[in-house]
């Protein structure tokens, strides 16, 4: 099964005024992608994609990777992986250079699966799980004048859909974020699971005085309280506080997360699949996380494609730790409008409340709009 062509798909979609939302990091007005297409010479074709600006990650696939790719046995993703990252180590370690990478990876593995006729969990070892329970990711900042009142009709909602656990942003300033986790917390009730995402607003001292603050309404973690360079920041927010600590979303490469693990700087670890360097990396760095105690919940901000190499990648996940009743990684479902989430795949797959069926098809078991990649091309 060699490579004989790599297509790259840039796609975007602009939100609708009314849609637009915001995080600690400012507003969001669009969502893009990159989806990377390999084909190969028996006619099989694989999708990938990866995070981040797409601009910048479809010039490193189409300028530095795709020359190396073209006539390569699609099956080799290890070898494959390790010439690209080791070619250009010296340039990029991090970032762009290794969400192209996991593109190219997540196509190779859909491909490997389709060719072999298997889902890729089954070929990452087998599912501990086909169907998983999902969280609501939303309650972003509204441009409304009573962002509380707002916050909790929209929890009200995830719970009266089924989510049993949902995460709401912070990082606006303490007053703020305690008077929505507040809002929020009342709406739904003691019951239900309720995380907190800063997107690394704060400093350590300021993260450890909200979650001081916080610590009353029983969140399930804290995520990305201070900036992904400062493990040392991390280390100390967590000593300080009883709320578990979750972040990685930003991280790179099994050496990106060798020392959030090693340093127990999280107790939940969060690989996306789109950039932390595709199936290949995101199982190396799950066993990082195992060898060190650490839970793996994959971060999933992604159209169809990265929806769905998230899933295998959660049902093959072993449960942290093994037990008669034991803890399931929950999957991050963004709830944001998104047409690259919803409408890319002619198969998407079922939900029930907040449990999320596995696909079972070959590969990544995605069965591509081509339309709808039409429509949305940038
Ligand atoms: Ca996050």
């Amino acid at each position: 099964m060699k490579i004989r062509e790599v297509r790259t798909h840039v796609l975007r979609h602009e939100l609708p005024e009314a849609e637009v939302f915001g995080s600690s990091k400012g507003w969001h007005a669009a969502r893009q992608a990159l989806l990377v297409e390999i084909v190969t010479d028996d006619g099989l074709s694989g999708f990938g994609e990866a995070y981040g600006p797409p601009a910048v990650n479809r010039t490193l696939v189409d300028e530095l990777y795709t020359p190396r790719l073209i006539g390569r046995d699609a099956f080799e993703h290890a070898v494959i992986w390790e010439d690209l990252f080791g070619t250009f180590r010296d340039y990029g370690r991090k970032g762009w250079a290794v969400a192209a990478i996991s593109a190219i990876d997540i196509a190779l593995w859909d491909l490997k699966g389709q060719a072999l006729r298997q889902p890729v969990w089954k070929l990452l070892g087998g599912a501990f799980r086909r169907e998983v329970q999902a969280y609501a990711t939303g309650l972003y900042r509204h441009r409304v004048a009573d962002n509380a009142r707002a916050l909790a009709r929209e929890a009200e909602g995830y719970a009266a859909e089924g989510f049993r656990a949902m995460k709401m942003k912070v990082g606006f300033g303490l007053d703020e974020d305690v008077r929505n986790v507040r809002a929020v917390r009342e709406a739904i009730g003691p019951d239900r699971l309720l995380a907190m995402d800063a997107n690394h607003a704060y400093d350590a001292g300021q993260a450890i005085r909200l979650g001081r603050k916080v610590e009353a309404y029983d969140l399930a973690w804290f995520e990305e309280p201070v900036v992904p360079e400062d493990v040392d920041g991390y280390c100390q927010v967590r000593a300080a506080l009883r709320i578990p600590i979750a972040g990685g979303e930003t991280e790179y490469a099994r050496w990106g997360f060798r020392e959030l693990c090693a340093r127990r700087a999280v107790d939940i670890v969060q690989p996306d699949i789109c950039g932390c360097g595709g199936f290949t990396e995101a199982w190396r760095i799950a066993a990082l996380a195992s060898a060190s105690g650490v839970t793996v919940y994959p971060h999933v901000w992604a159209t169809a494609v990265g929806f769905f190499a998230s899933l295998h990648l959660t049902a093959a996940l072993p449960p942290n730790p093994p037990a008669m009743l034991p803890s399931e990684p929950l999957f991050e479902l963004d709830r944001t409008p998104n047409p690259l989430r919803e409408q890319l795949a002619q198969n998407p797959p079922k939900r029930a409340g907040d449990v999320l069926e596995v696909p079972a098809g070959p590969g990544l078991g995605l069965e591509i709009d081509r339309r709808v990649l039409a429509r949305y091309r940038a």
